[in-house]
C-alpha cells in the first residue's frame, strides 16, 4: 500500500469531493457532512465537468438534489481551477498518515479481507469502495458485508448476497487485471458455532470471515466451544475481531470476551484460519497478549480495516504498527500475500 498523493490545482470536483472524504474517513470525523459530501459524490458521478461548469455559471448547481452549499462551493471552485478552500483546510487537519510506525508493513499489504458497502452497514457503494482502495495501491480487497441475522447492520439474505455476487463479477470485469474484487462475507457466529449462512452460499465465495456479534458477555464454557467449532467449518478462514473489545470512541467501552485463547488459535493454526488484526481504533483486537499467544503459536494473520467508508481501508496502517511492534513476520499476514495464494489458501 502507498499514501494517495494529494490532488493539485485544477482538480475535478469529483476528485475534490473523494479526497475530503477520504480525509474525514480516516480523521474519523463526524459523519453527518461526510454523508452530505458522499451524497453529492453520488449525485455527480454520471454529470459531466463541463455540464457542472454551465451550472456554476448559470447558478442552477443546487437544483441537483444532493447538492448543499458545502458542496456547491467545493464544486464551484474546483470547476474554476482553484484547489477548493474546504480541501486545503482538510489536508491540513488530517492529511498526515495516521502513523509512520510500521511503514515497511504497511509497504508490504496487498489487500483487505475485511470490508462493508451500503449493501449492509457501510456508508458508500461497492464502487466507491474500489476506488478508495486502488488510490492506496492495494492489488485486491475482499467484500465482506454482514450476514442475514445482523438485521441492525442490514445483513444480505440469501438472494441479496446472490444479487451482490453478480455485481462483484461485473466490477472485476470493469476492472482489468489491475485490482480483483473477492466475493467474501463477514459471516455471523451463531450461539452453537454454525455460521450464518447457507453452505451453498458460502461455496460460491471466495473468502468467508467470520466473527460474533451476540452474546459476548457468555462464560467461557460456552464462548470457547462456540468459536473453536466456527474455527473448525471448512468454509471460514478468517476469525475477526475475535475478543470483541471496544477500547475507546462513540460506542462506548466493552471488555473483551472471556473464553481460552489457546485453544481457539490452536484450533486456528490446525485449520489453516487466520487471526485477524482488526485495526479500527476502537477495536484494536486482538489486545497485544492475545496476538503475542497466537504468534508464539504460529497462526496465520490478516492486518483488516473493518471499513465501513472508503477513507478507513487506510486504518490499516495502525494494524501494521501494531503487528511490527509484535514481531508479526510479513509472510504469515495473509494481507501481504498475491490474490492468487490468497484464493488457493481460502480453498485449500
Ligand atoms: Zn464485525
Ligand atoms: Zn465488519
Amino acid at each position: 500500500m502507498e499514501q494517495p498523493t494529494p490532488p493539485q490545482a485544477p482538480v475535478s470536483p469529483l476528485d475534490a469531493l473523494r479526497r475530503i472524504c477520504f480525509l474525514l474517513e480516516r480523521g474519523r470525523e463526524s459523519s453527518y457532512r461526510i454523508d452530505a459530501f458522499r451524497k453529492t459524490i453520488e449525485a455527480i458521478t454520471l454529470i459531466s465537468d463541463d455540464e457542472l461548469r454551465e451550472r456554476v455559471e448559470a447558478g442552477t448547481l443546487k437544483q441537483i438534489k444532493g447538492i448543499g452549499d458545502s458542496s456547491a462551493a467545493i464544486i464551484g471552485q474546483a470547476v474554476r481551477g482553484v484547489l477548493p478552500a474546504y480541501l486545503v483546510s482538510a489536508e491540513e487537519k488530517h492529511g498526515e498518515p495516521l502513523t509512520t510506525d510500521g511503514a515497511e508493513l504497511y509497504a508490504a499489504l496487498r489487500g483487505d479481507l475485511h470490508a462493508h458497502s451500503n449493501w449492509s452497514d457501510g456508508g458508500s457503494p461497492i464502487e466507491e469502495m474500489v476506488l478508495a482502495a486502488v488510490q492506496l495501491g492495494q492489488e485486491w480487497m475482499a467484500l465482506t458485508d454482514h450476514s442475514p441475522r445482523l438485521t441492525v447492520a442490514n445483513g444480505l439474505s440469501r438472494e441479496r448476497l446472490a444479487d451482490q455476487l453478480e455485481r462483484v463479477d461485473a466490477i472485476n470485469a470493469s476492472l482489468g487485471e489491475a485490482f480483483t474484487l473477492l466475493k467474501g462475507i463477514e459471516v455471523d457466529i451463531h450461539l452453537d458455532g454454525t455460521l450464518d449462512q447457507d453452505d451453498d452460499m458460502l461455496d460460491q465465495l471466495d473468502v468467508v470471515t467470520a466473527s460474533i456479534h451476540s452474546k459476548l458477555r457468555q462464560p467461557s464454557f460456552e464462548m470457547t466451544p462456540r468459536m473453536v467449532a466456527a474455527v473448525r467449518n471448512p468454509r471460514t478462514n478468517v476469525l475477526a475481531h475475535c475478543t470483541g473489545q471496544l477500547v475507546t470512541g462513540g460506542r462506548g467501552k466493552r471488555p473483551p470476551s472471556a473464553f481460552d485463547a489457546e485453544k481457539v488459535f490452536r484450533a486456528c493454526l490446525e485449520n489453516d484460519v487466520a487471526v485477524e488484526i482488526n485495526s479500527r481504533p476502537e477495536r484494536c483486537d486482538p489486545p497485544d497478549e492475545l496476538i503475542e499467544l497466537a504468534r508464539d503459536l504460529g497462526c496465520l494473520f490478516t492486518i483488516d480495516s473493518d471499513a465501513h467508508a472508503p477513507g478507513q481501508l487506510d486504518m490499516k496502517s495502525l494494524g501494521c504498527e501494531r503487528a511490527e511492534r509484535l514481531g508479526i513476520p510479513a509472510e504469515r499476514i495473509v494481507t501481504t500475500w498475491p490474490v492468487d495464494d490468497v484464493r488457493a489458501w481460502a480453498k485449500g
